[in-house]
């Protein structure tokens, strides 16, 4: 059986210019193939006229950990020359694109003379950056998406026509020394007081270097006068760089972390700044974070383009400098490491052997943990974040009871999973009068196919071996479940249609289901791509494999849709052809759609006796003319096709009168023109379904739990599962040990971060539960198992929230200014008042506690 030719037409948002749609899902809408596989599909199948093949490279990311990655979505680029700037183009890079290839692009665009030298720039507002490393790549660079790039021609007298470029650029860099400086009193001068200031000052060495390395560190304008005085310290928005919310509400979180901030601003770390330390990121990482806490907490701005910051974790976290939508935890986790290592107060970390408790007091053994850690560790983090917890393993066969104590930088804890789900599906009766009704059933949330069909055969009486279970996306089928597949590849916004269908052998005859899609043909001049288009509700027909024929299938169909479709009289099924006279007229068909036409059987001249049909524009008719003159035709309302399963490419046309073999839910395509489908097909009707009791019941409540509760779940004793053992020193081989978490001692700022995302291959996914968390008040102290530690209460300094599903949600903080002590709202660039009455929500992702009187 052939899928017929590769066709990727629903990918692309646009047909011409084969550009992708947004949001794809890997192995949803799309799956990789190598470029090998790639060939040989296209050597068996081929591929449908004018497409080009989606062709990606793989993008290596990671400087310490290896990640390599298929780039899917290019990065789009917006190309000008420096005369003619509102006249942008737009192309499309790789991110291991070098600025030299940008280059050679821009000068093919814009027909400039190779003997003419260039320069390139990037614009950021009203700010400029020349590229001038011309081997480095696209990321590096930091570009992003929607960049302007600009391309200057020097004069032929030497000179270089966009001379403000640079000196703009100087200004950025001035402003941004003046941040650094604190210099608050300049706000009121003009700027060339404040140069000729900081050249007093004999800063100039330090500016020049600043215009060497190229900073791009930009306050949102380059008349920070403007902006001057305006805003409290700490409440500066943080603009987006092209899906970078994720970045600004983790930094927002740790820009409202009191101690830290006031270290950084204090200066304290410039003595501790670690540029040796092989963990650590040459401290540029500090430096940079350091850069940007002050401009935050300057006062002068509502708000900062966190650019040079975002390019230094791009730098040594490139996992992080796309535009791909990351996760505000990972990097938060990758921040706290990143300034504990460069701003590690160890130079030389010494090595430690790890000593067994050995049935040792827990205080001696958690004490000897904390100082072999504060040997290799030391440093604000540490102060600051690092809590120690005790993991405590038991041997299920000799009993070997194994304790260690290992610090921690945030805790993860687990949400409390549902044992049940409801779900609303769709049935589908097999008699065709019944209009599908709408269920809600509930299921074991780890349960098969098999039990949705059980529960679903309880409410609605028709027997679970009857079912099919099916996923429709976009009137298809997107896929047909087996009866023992997981229901966890049923995600909560899949659409489940039931279809009831005759079993197998019921009537003693074999049986053979098959899909049945609907298409309109579409008239689209010059287009030799696919000219249908699906609609409506696919069906599932059963059908004896003896009477597989077109003749039957036609009645089946017809007789299954009859609920909606109105059938023109009876008699008028079969006749002959009308006289080709009627016919002969201009009548509209195009070339390219003649071998569309082929398959159908003589079609739709029948229909000219239905009233407001022009029998001229019946295109089949001109296809019988040529090819079956004179044959008696039928008056079909559709014509079949035999499909790939996305009902897009058309295999070969059914011939007529032979049984035909097709396998278990071969796809058909039942295809209708404009004109027939809009008299005869109903859509209301087609859509009407009834709604079971089931769905009118009340639901029960979200669930809601307390924050208390997963900690409880997190200290909850639980038996290792079978791929990943315990390896007991006792036995010498592995054992499914019990493991049990405690808490032993915890940190200044407890930061928690809520398990929300759960991964896997076919299950990603985000738990929408609301946890409550106080704002005041958090006892922790019950679970620390420490007899001799004090009281550990907890206050809510700052939220870092999560919207929308994964990968396409949105991220924004709630935080406590220190100054004012009230919260904000802190949405990208844009920074509000908040409510306490307002932070408790399913969207919170990672909590920051401080402890009480912890000075
Ligand atoms: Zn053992």
């Amino acid at each position: 059986l052939s899928p017929g030719p590769i066709d990727n037409s629903g990918l692309f948002s646009d047909l011409e210019t084969q550009s992708l749609k947004e949001h794809l899902i890997d192995e949803l809408d799309y799956i990789l193939v190598p470029t090998e596989a790639w060939n040989k599909l296209v050597s068996w199948y081929g591929c449908i006229d004018g497409q080009q093949p989606i062709v990606r490279k793989v993008v290596e990311y990671g400087l310490f950990v290896k990640h390599c990655k298929v780039e899917v979505y290019l990065l789009e680029l917006q190309l000008c020359e420096s005369s003619d700037p509102d006249n942008a183009v737009r192309c499309h890079f790789s991110k291991a694109d070098t600025v030299a290839t940008i280059e050679k692009e821009m000068r093919k665009l814009f027909n400039i003379p190779a003997e003419k030298e260039t320069r390139l720039w990037n614009r950021y507002m009203n700010t400029y950056e020349q590229l001038s490393k011309l081997d480095s790549t696209v990321q590096d660079a930091g570009l992003y998406q929607g960049q302007v790039v600009l391309i200057e021609v020097r004069n032929d007298d030497g000179t270089w026509p966009e001379q403000h470029f640079l000196a703009n650029h100087k200004l950025i860099i001035d402003c941004v020394m003046i941040n650094v400086s604190k210099v608050s009193t300049y706000t009121s001068h003009s700027w060339c007081s404040i140069l000729a200031t900081l050249k007093q000052q004999k800063n100039v060495g330090g500016l020049n270097n600043f215009i060497k390395q190229g900073s791009g560190f930009v306050c949102n304008s380059y008349n920070c006068r403007d902006s001057a005085s305006l805003s409290q310290p700490g409440l500066c928005g943080l603009s987006n760089l092209g899906n970078t919310c994720f970045m600004n509400s983790a930094l927002q979180c740790l820009s409202n972390t009191p101690p830290l901030t006031d270290y950084f601003l204090e200066d304290k770390y410039e003595a501790e700044i670690n540029q040796n330390n092989p963990l650590g990121m040459r401290g540029e990482i500090a430096e940079a974070y350091a850069e940007l806490i002050k401009q935050m907490w300057s006062g002068r701005q509502s708000y900062v383009a966190p650019r040079m910051f975002k390019t230094q974790v791009g730098r040594f976290a490139p996992q992080f400098s796309g535009y791909q939508q990351q996760d505000s935890q990972e990097l938060l986790a990758f921040l706290l490491d990143g300034l504990h290592e460069d701003l590690n107060r160890v130079k030389k970390k010494p090595y430690l052997e790890l000593k067994d408790a050995n049935g040792r007091p827990d205080s001696e053994v958690a004490k000897e943990a904390w100082e072999n850690h504060r040997l290799r560790n030391d440093s604000i983090i540490v102060d600051i974040f690092h809590g120690l917890f005790k993991s405590t393993l038991v041997c299920p066969e000799c009993s070997k009871i194994s304790v260690t104590f290992d610090p921690f930088c945030y805790l993860t804890l687990p949400l409390p999973l549902r044992r049940d789900r409801a779900m609303e599906v769709t049935l589908v009766y097999a008699d065709p009068q019944y209009r599908p009704v709408q269920y809600r059933v509930v299921v074991p949330m780890m349960g098969a196919i098999s039990d949705l069909c059980e529960s679903l055969s309880k409410l609605s009486g028709v027997p679970a071996g009857n079912m099919v279970v099916t996923d429709v996306y976009n009137h298809r089928f997107h896929k047909i479940f087996q009866m023992d597949e997981g229901l966890n590849h049923i995600m909560p916004k899949d659409d489940i249609f039931v279809y009831e269908v005759r079993k197998p052998s019921e009537d003693g005859s074999e049986h053979i289901t098959l899909s049945v899609y609907f298409r309109e043909k579409t008239m689209r001049q010059s287009s030799n791509t696919s000219g249908t288009v699906l609609f409506g509700q696919p069906l599932l027909i059963s059908v004896p494999k003896q009477k597989l024929t077109v003749d039957h299938l036609y009645s089946v169909v017809l007789e299954q849709i009859s609920r909606y479709v109105k059938l023109p009289l009876v008699e008028e099924y079969s006749v002959p052809c009308p006289d080709k006279g009627t016919c002969n007229g201009s009548n509209g068909v195009v070339e390219g759609d003649i071998e569309e036409m082929e398959h159908q059987d003589g079609g739709q001249e029948g229909k000219e006796k239905l009233p407001e049909v022009n029998p001229c524009h019946a295109e089949g008719c001109m296809q019988i003319e040529s090819a079956r003159d004179l044959q008696p035709c039928k008056k079909q309302l559709f014509t079949f096709s035999l499909v790939n399963s996305s009902g897009t490419s058309e295999i070969n046309s059914l011939v007529e009168g032979k049984i035909l073999k097709l396998n278990a839910f071969s796809a058909l395509a039942v295809d209708w023109d404009s004109d027939t489908r809009r008299l005869l097909f109903d859509e209301q009707e087609a859509q009407a379904f009834e709604k079971h009791g089931s769905m009118l019941q009340p639901q029960k409540k979200k669930s809601v739990v307390a924050l208390t509760d997963c900690i409880e779940l997190f200290t909850t004793m639980e038996t290792l599962g079978e791929h990943d053992p315990w390896y007991c020193p006792n036995c010498k081989k592995h054992q499914q040990a019990t493991k049990k978490f405690d808490l032993w001692s915890l940190p200044r700022i407890l930061v928690v971060h809520l398990k929300r995302f759960s991964y896997s291959r076919y299950w990603r996914d985000k738990l929408d539960t609301v946890v409550e968390f106080p704002i005041r008040g958090l006892n922790m102290s019950e679970f620390v198992c420490d007899p001799r530690a004090g009281s550990y209460v907890y206050d809510l300094i700052a939220v870092s929230n999560h919207y929308g599903v994964m990968g396409v949600g949105h991220y924004a903080a709630y935080a406590k200014n220190k100054v004012t002590g009230k919260w904000y709202y802190f949405d990208d660039s844009s920074v509000s008042v908040a409510s306490e009455d307002q932070i408790v929500t399913k969207a919170a992702y990672v909590l920051f506690y401080q402890r009480r009187n912890s000075e």
